[in-house]
């Protein structure tokens, strides 16, 4: 397994303060996956470059991190789609050996009653079957949202309705990160990360945080870290890009691959103003609101729970969206984890912004004593902040209803001297390998001129599965989505 040290990593590759360049061909605004993919070919086909990034660390939304004297990965953490994704290929050129991950799950009904495994009384037959004939009936379009799609299918005969929404947001609104109401039906699709359901999870063994520090310590980036853009304006013949405690950058193009929050917030002053369909696209796409809570226990406390008796890699139980956690990792099982008695929860929820961290920690609780009620208090907690924090403002984007999917091409598009990048700027949306394709794209527009619409990626084009699939989408297959 790689562990490397981000501190060492950072101490050897970027520039010290003393040696701080203003001017470059290139200037790339944020040092996330997508920053690191423009900023590395740039660099790689000599073209001078410097990435600005706010935060005091390099890979934004991915960061592993040392909980319990374990490393876990605090946003992305999975690479969907098997060998299709082109990290698994990324991963590997850097010594990130991606890992399969084999899933051993179990479910709880509102009751807190077990599910049995298989069977006529197992959670797919009865949680999956009803839902999927309902998706497979729901009327998706335009400016309809998945909910509304659902209830125009009015095939509702023996779908008990309060399964159904407990089942919609395992299924799709966890992943998504929002309530069905509000995502467009006609751009959701049944993928993630811009692949099926039916692909392989892996992970970059080592985390995901640490793959992209490396990449940028070995690349030898010119990065300067805690320096926050706050404008960037295009002359016609070069940019100025202006930070927060005012120094003034030059170049002659600019990647700015601040995150949708950061465009919806207003946060970069752009000379001049974004387009028309930049506007449109930043107020339509909608910002999801997903948080990780980690809660390390007692291991012989934690040896009792069914969790570990059972051996599951992780378990849900029964719950609408927005009304309790119950997406749940037994991080023990983990090979991560080295055996440590952890329970990573993943939670999407409007009401979750709403809460403090020891409201959430205690709505936690509540439901894992509802299935093991003998459940000590955890010995340590810690939490995410993504929807919270200033240069993230939210966790990863999807359609909002009214949203079509080229929505995502227009953010793509360069606008003058000023070319953009991100997951908020490819169909392969929410995902760290749509971020790394838009980055490399970025830099393509840069260096050749070339500009690709839609930006690369698995996904195609949601009208495109619209027309193939008769106009409806096929019901999920349900698969754990390892996010
Ligand atoms: C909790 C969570 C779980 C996830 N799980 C998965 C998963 O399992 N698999 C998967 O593929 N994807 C997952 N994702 C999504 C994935 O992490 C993101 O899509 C991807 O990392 C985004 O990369 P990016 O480069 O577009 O943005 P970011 O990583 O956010 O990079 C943008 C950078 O810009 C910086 N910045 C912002 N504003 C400024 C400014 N004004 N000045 C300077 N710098 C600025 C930020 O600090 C940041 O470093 C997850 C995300 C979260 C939050």
């Amino acid at each position: 397994m790689v562990r490397l040290s981000p501190a060492i990593l950072l101490a050897c590759a970027y520039t010290q303060a003393d040696a701080k360049k203003q001017s470059a061909d290139v200037i790339v605004v944020g040092a996330g996956y997508s920053g690191i993919a423009a900023a590395r070919e740039l660099h790689r086909s000599g073209l001078s470059t410097i990435v600005l990034e706010g935060r005091n660390y390099v890979g934004g939304r991915t960061a592993t991190k040392e909980f319990h004297g374990i490393n876990f990965d605090y946003g992305g953490a999975y690479m969907q789609g098997g060998t299709d994704n082109p990290l698994q290929a990324l991963s590997s050129d850097y010594g990130f050996t991606p890992a399969k991950i084999d899933w051993v799950t179990a479910a709880w009904d509102f009751d807190f009653n077990q599910f049995p495994s298989s069977g006529s009384e197992s959670y797919d037959n009865v949680a999956y079957k009803p839902y999927n004939t309902a998706y497979g009936n729901a009327r998706r379009q335009l400016g309809r949202s998945l909910y509304e799609a659902f209830e125009e299918g009015k095939n509702w005969d023996g779908v008990d309705k309060k399964r159904f929404n407990s089942t919609l947001a395992y299924d799709v609104e966890s992943g998504y990160g929002g309530p069905a109401y509000s995502m467009d039906s006609s751009s959701y699709r049944e993928y993630y990360c811009g692949f099926r359901w039916r692909y392989d999870t892996y992970y970059p063994e080592g985390g995901f945080g640490h793959m992209v520090e490396t990449i940028a310590a070995q690349e030898a980036l010119d990065i300067q870290l805690n320096t926050a853009v706050t404008e960037v304006a295009d002359n016609g013949d070069s940019v100025t890009v202006t930070t927060e405690n005012g120094d003034v950058y030059t170049a002659s193009n600019v990647v700015v691959t601040a995150t949708l929050g950061n465009l919806k917030a207003g946060d970069i002053l752009f000379t001049p103003q974004l387009n028309n369909d930049k506007k449109i696209a930043i107020d339509r796409i909608e910002m999801a609101t997903c948080n990780k809570v980690f809660m390390a226990f007692d291991e012989e406390n934690f040896a009792g729970s069914p969790w570990a008796q059972q051996g599951l890699e992780y378990f849900n139980n029964e719950s609408p969206f927005d009304e309790a956690p119950f997406y749940f990792y037994n991080r023990q099982i983990h090979p991560f984890s080295g055996g440590s008695p952890i329970i990573e929860s993943w939670w999407c929820s409007n009401l979750e912004m709403e809460y403090n961290n020891g409201v959430s920690l205690q709505r936690h609780l509540d439901v894992l004593r509802n299935i093991y009620p003998e459940l000590s208090d955890p010995i340590d907690v810690d939490y995410t902040d993504w929807n919270q924090n200033r240069f993230s403002r939210g966790s990863y984007s999807y359609p909002g209803v009214g949203s079509p999917i080229t929505d995502y091409d227009n953010l793509a598009k360069p606008q003058g001297n000023i070319h953009f990048a991100g997951e908020h700027t490819t169909r392969s949306f929410s995902s760290v390998n749509g971020a790394w394709l838009s980055g490399l794209d970025a830099a393509d527009e840069i260096l050749r001129g070339r500009t690709t619409t839609p930006r690369p990626g698995s996904w195609k084009s949601a009208e495109d599965g619209l027309q193939e699939e008769g106009g409806r989408g096929k019901p999920p297959v349900h698969r754990p989505r390892g996010l």
